[in-house]
């Protein structure tokens, strides 16, 4: 218990150190450095959690941690024994019921769906007579499968059971609460004024997960995504003001969670529009509409072509050529991204081989890989499935991954990424800087390569700011050791930015734009691009 603990201490001024190091870096490596640390007081509570567990089990004669281990080791080592204990517990444990079982979720005592939608029904009638405003809140967890995956089941439980009570404290006689769903809380606002009054009191609601909740000794904070709708106003009756509040809790995740959002008729359009464009997409996996067009990367000693980036194209026959980003974040809120996933591996891995095959230089292609492909749990098999049926070797291949995949398991995520890595396959973090967390993925996922985001490359070298993130990033990866492509590269002067302060290699308008195949191998056969001539321009 002492040993785990000092190298819980001693990780903890290792990384300190890093923090330390950051804010000599200027007043950008400050904000990142204040952000990691609020990050980290994060992760060290978690790991005090798993730590009072811990010496919850060893107290019940459980072994002791063998020595020569990491601390993430052991505590992970140790977390995940205790969730099967806690697990195999939980059959047992579980605390009493309340109420009928019928109508009433048996883990919270709290009314459940069927008897929420008798309750819906009977004040949505009262309403009618009266003239009064109804609200519906829709309240959802932005990570418990997280949780229970880290902690274990019963303290998921534990913690639903904490914020149903918070929530239950914070509304009034007139308004009631249900759990509709695994993760889902439902509020029934009553006899409201205004809508302004409703809305006041989902903001309350959420500052309420501001405040960690108490599980046992342990305090955890969990995010929460909330819907809001209005009856009469947004729907005339209880299954559709359901509806118009699922829209507004699709938005609220959308905006990356940990948001309210208040319905409106717009979402309603967009998610029709969403709703068009999957039926669609669903057609155009079918009929072969969707291409690949590879974006260069550059040396920026020589100007030599290191490798490219994969971007899917929709060859759309109405529409005409859509890019990426106008039909991945449909194809993700559709559950399309599996599917789709699989074949943009496929495809990449079948024309670098083909590359390869025709004797062009070997070199590594780079596949976008998103949160929800992460989720759905079987990227490494694609990825080796896509390897052997085109027989490219694993250096043919890297992933670009962005922090949205912390949205699922840390740590099958992070298993997945080593298994990945040992096959062969770079990994590439990207975006970074845009998020907040970035800095802890660098020590948490094995990266090989940063990219760095476009938005920071676009103000060099005339805002400060830009040029000090930049420079940060640059010497966060030299200190690292990893390899740093920079993004968005559209002038000159960028370029000469970057170059004086030792970037490796850029990616960019400037160097060359997104290009189909038959394009793409014209600048494959001259090798790369006249550096000079870019620098000077
Ligand atoms: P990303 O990974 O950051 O990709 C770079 C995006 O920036 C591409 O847009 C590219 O065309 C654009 N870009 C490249 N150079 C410049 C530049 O100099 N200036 C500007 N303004 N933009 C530049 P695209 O192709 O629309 O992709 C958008 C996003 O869609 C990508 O962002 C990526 O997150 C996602 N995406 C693209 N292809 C795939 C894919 O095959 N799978 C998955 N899961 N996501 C993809
Ligand atoms: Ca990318
Ligand atoms: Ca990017």
């Amino acid at each position: 218990m002492v040993a785990v603990a000092l190298l819980v201490v001693a990780l903890a001024l290792t990384l300190d150190g890093l923090g330390r190091w950051l804010a000599a870096g200027g007043g950008a490596a400050l904000a990142a450095a204040a952000a990691w640390a609020a990050l980290e007081a994060r992760r060290r509570e978690r790991r005090l959690v798993r730590l009072a567990a811990v010496g919850q089990a060893l107290a019940a004669g459980r072994p002791a941690t063998p020595s020569g281990e990491s601390a993430d080791d052991a505590l992970g080592r140790l977390g995940r024994a205790l969730d099967d204990l806690s697990r195999r517990l939980a059959g047992t444990g579980r605390p009493p019921t309340v109420g009928d079982a019928g109508l009433h979720d048996p883990l919270t005592g709290l009314p459940n769906r069927r008897l929420f939608q008798e309750l819906l029904g009977k004040q949505i009638a009262q309403a009618r007579r009266s003239g009064e405003l109804l609200g519906l809140v829709l309240c959802d967890l932005d990570d418990l499968q997280g949780i229970n995956e880290s902690y274990g089941h019963e303290f998921g439980d534990r913690l639903l059971q904490a914020v149903g009570q918070r929530l239950s404290g914070d509304i009034r006689e007139a308004d009631s609460i249900a759990r509709t769903g695994e993760d889902e809380f439902t509020l029934l606002l009553g006899r409201a004024q205004a809508a302004e009054d409703i809305h006041q009191v989902a903001e309350r609601l959420m500052a309420g997960f501001r405040k960690p909740f108490e599980v046992g000794d342990a305090q955890i904070a969990i995010a929460a995504s909330i819907g809001v709708s209005l009856f009469p106003r947004d729907a005339a009756d209880g299954d559709r003001l359901i509806d118009a509040a699922e829209a507004a809790l699709a938005a609220a995740k959308r905006q990356g969670g940990s948001a309210v959002r208040a319905y409106s008729t717009s979402m309603e359009q967009g998610r029709r529009r969403r709703g068009v464009l999957a039926q669609e997409l669903r057609v155009a996996l079918r009929d072969d509409q969707l291409c690949l067009y590879f974006q260069p990367q550059i040396s920026l000693t020589d100007g030599r072509l290191v490798g490219s980036e994969a971007l899917v194209r929709w060859r759309h026959p109405e529409r005409g050529l859509i890019p990426a980003g106008g039909f991945i974040p449909a194809a993700e809120a559709a559950g399309l991204m599996p599917e789709l996933g699989r074949w943009l591996m496929r495809e990449v891995c079948r024309q670098n081989a083909a590359w390869r095959a025709a004797g062009a230089r070997r070199l590594p292609v780079s596949v976008n890989v998103s949160g929800r492909q992460f989720q759905s749990g079987d990227v490494a098999e694609v990825v080796e499935e896509a390897l052997e049926a085109s027989g490219l070797e694993p250096d043919g291949l890297q992933l670009e991954i962005t922090e949205s995949i912390a949205l699922g398991n840390f740590e099958r995520i992070s298993a997945t990424l080593f298994r990945l890595q040992a096959d062969g396959v770079k990994i590439h973090l990207d975006d970074f800087g845009t998020g907040y967390s970035s800095l802890s993925y660098l020590l948490r996922f094995p990266v090989d390569v940063l990219k760095i985001d476009r938005s920071f490359v676009a103000g060099v070298p005339a805002s400060r700011h830009g040029a000090s993130i930049v420079r940060a990033t640059l010497s966060l990866a030299r200190s690292l050791g990893l390899a740093v492509v920079a993004e968005g590269v559209e002038e000159p002067e960028q370029l000469r930015f970057l170059q004086a302060e030792g970037c490796a290699a850029v990616q960019g308008y400037l160097l060359g734009r997104p290009a189909p195949v038959r394009e793409f191998e014209r600048l494959m056969a001259d090798g790369g691009v006249d550096l000079a001539a870019l620098l000077t321009a």
